[in-house]
């Protein structure tokens, strides 16, 4: 048995077999190769792989989304057995005397050039398609993807580390739970596996080897252990700390249909964090009492190209229809720092938490900002939502964006299209300058919300990815705890009501704190929703709080 220590993120307890997530690095530079015959039969053998991987994607589509959705697969399948599309790879192979990474990569481009340059808008948005199935080739040569999850049913993922973008390609229905030796419990792929309320355990710091392959795991995330090949000892352990997980969620089930309220009376608003419309069902399992954080910037890191206004449209009414009524708050585009995705062609920064991200990308790709914006304001037409601006430092921002969705909305007027005219619009405070500046922003919005991961990374200078750090990385700190309770009490001088997404709203350590300092709202992973509501049920804030 191999024991490894890291640090829990979501504290649920798992076992099953495990498989290794290798990231392979994708190069497609040009270099001379001894033969040719080789090189054309492993162009094929990525191609055919890549055709039984799209074929298995449009299965599992037609299941999930339906056969109208899923054809782009069926679309890619064919693209890739088009004659002149391998006539002209295997030229570049056999006439160039190149690799065929290198050969796949000239020919999407050139046959994406030459889609861009029709006349046909069809035949224009082909170009995206060529370059998709090529990247998939070109992956497939590389050594495939980082996971052939078919192999499975369910599994533990062990990696050295996975970037949201890598998490969201892996089928989550068949995750156990993820073991990673590197990683930080802040990170965007710790937060989707809370979301998903899976058991994980990060920053182990040792590398897991092929040989764990297939072998038995458990990861029991109350303590952030992981077991590896486990004696019969620890495993009679764990199925009875399992059963108590059970008992634990059997007594949160009774708290369904309960109010968030303090016993002196006061209500909290308790709201779900998701990152797409397939966390629905934890929300509604939970028993949320509305969405308090989409975190929209999944739609694009789930994507090979920026998703249209009618997919975004769908993605936000679905959601806002499934609510019912209740408050569903999406926040634009927050993509960036580790949410990073190819096609927006980010040049590379020495410093990307503090780079181009979030509404800055938006303030400067209007066009980009003005599609999430229509998206956004059709969909209110079908429920309660509400927009919020993620990364804010200025007054000045605010009014920009709210100018820009006052042309957005005059352009829906003109057409006629309906949307929610009373719709609110806020603002994330997760920059120092934003609470400092909370009194002046409270004016211009309905609400704030608070998201203590960035403010705490900004206010205490300290990298939120970076694990070595994870020890000085207090959101408990003072300087946070201070921020935080000046932007709840300027949001209020101001008319605003104010919210906390960021993970500290489910710490539930600071809820009477944060109580005592009149948050009205409190979003947070959709399995957290319940034991907040437990906490809050016990607090009484007629009472002098205990030292
Ligand atoms: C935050 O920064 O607290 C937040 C909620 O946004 P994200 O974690 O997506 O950066
Ligand atoms: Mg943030």
């Amino acid at each position: 048995m191999l024991t490894l220590k890291g640090k829990s993120v979501f504290p649920g307890i798992t076992i099953g077999p495990l498989a290794l997530f290798h990231r392979n690095t994708i190069s497609t530079a040009a270099h001379p190769i001894d033969d040719a015959d080789a090189e054309v039969a492993r162009f094929q053998k990525a191609r055919e792989e890549s055709i039984a991987q799209l074929k298995e994607l449009y299965n599992k589509a037609v299941d999930k989304v339906g056969e109208e959705q899923a054809a782009v697969f069926e679309v890619h399948q064919m693209m890739l057995d088009d004659d002149d599309y391998i006539e002209s790879i295997e030229g570049k192979i056999r006439n160039d005397n190149i690799n065929a990474e290198a050969a796949v990569n000239q020919t999407g481009q050139e046959f994406a050039e030459m889609f861009r340059s029709m006349e046909d808008a069809y035949m224009q948005a082909r170009s995206a398609d060529v370059l998709d199935i090529s990247h998939r080739v070109i992956q497939q040569l590389c050594g495939g993807p980082g996971l052939d999850m078919s192999k499975f049913d369910h599994v533990i993922i062990a990696a050295n580390d996975l970037a949201p973008s890598e998490t969201l390609q892996l089928d989550t229905d068949k995750i156990l739970g993820f073991v990673t030796s590197e990683g930080s419990t802040n990170s965007h792929t710790a937060i989707l596996a809370r979301t998903l309320g899976i058991a994980a355990v990060v920053s182990t710091g040792n590398l897991l080897h092929d040989d764990v392959e297939g072998m038995t795991a458990i990861i029991d995330g109350l303590t952030g252990t992981v077991y590896i090949n486990p004696d019969e000892a620890t495993l009679t352990l764990m199925w009875k700390k399992q059963q108590e997980e059970e008992i634990r969620k059997g007594r949160l089930e009774q708290l369904r249909g309960v109010p968030s309220q303090t016993l002196d009376g006061k209500t909290i608003k308790v709201y779900a964090n998701i990152g797409n419309p397939n966390n629905i069902p934890q929300v509604l399992d939970n028993d949320a009492e509305g969405i308090g954080l989409f975190r929209s910037e999944f739609l694009y890191l789930e994507n090979t190209d920026y998703p249209t206004e009618d997919q975004q449209f769908e993605a936000y009414k679905k959601t806002a229809e499934a609510l019912g009524g209740k408050t569903v708050v999406i926040r634009t585009l927050d993509i960036g720092a580790d949410k990073k995705v190819d096609y927006f062609k980010l040049d590379p920064e020495d410093n990307p938490a503090m780079g181009m991200r979030a509404i800055r990308i938006c303030l400067t790709r209007v066009d980009l900002f003005k599609t999430q914006l229509r998206a956004l304001l059709r969909a209110s037409a079908f429920g309660k939502i509400a927009i919020m601006f993620p990364m804010i430092i200025s007054v000045g921002e605010v009014k920009k964006c709210k100018e820009i969705i006052g042309e957005v909305r005059q352009e829906l007027d003109e057409k006629g299209i309906a949307y929610d005219h009373e719709m609110e619009i806020g603002i994330m405070v997760e920059t120092p300058a934003a609470a400092v500046m909370s009194d002046e922003l409270a004016k211009e919005v309905d609400f704030f919300s608070i998201g203590s991961n960035d403010l705490t990374q900004y206010t205490l200078a300290i990298d939120r990815q970076q694990t070595k750090l994870d020890d000085f990385f207090d959101p408990h700190h003072p300087a946070v705890l201070r921020l935080i309770q000046r932007t709840i009490e300027m949001g209020h001088k101001g008319g605003a009501w104010v919210g906390i997404c960021g993970e500290l709203g489910a710490d539930l350590t600071l809820t009477e704190t944060f109580l005592r300092m009149g948050v009205d709202e409190l979003s947070v992973s959709p399995p957290a929703v319940l034991p907040l509501r437990e906490k809050i049920r016990t607090i009484d804030l007629s009472k002098e709080p205990e030292a």
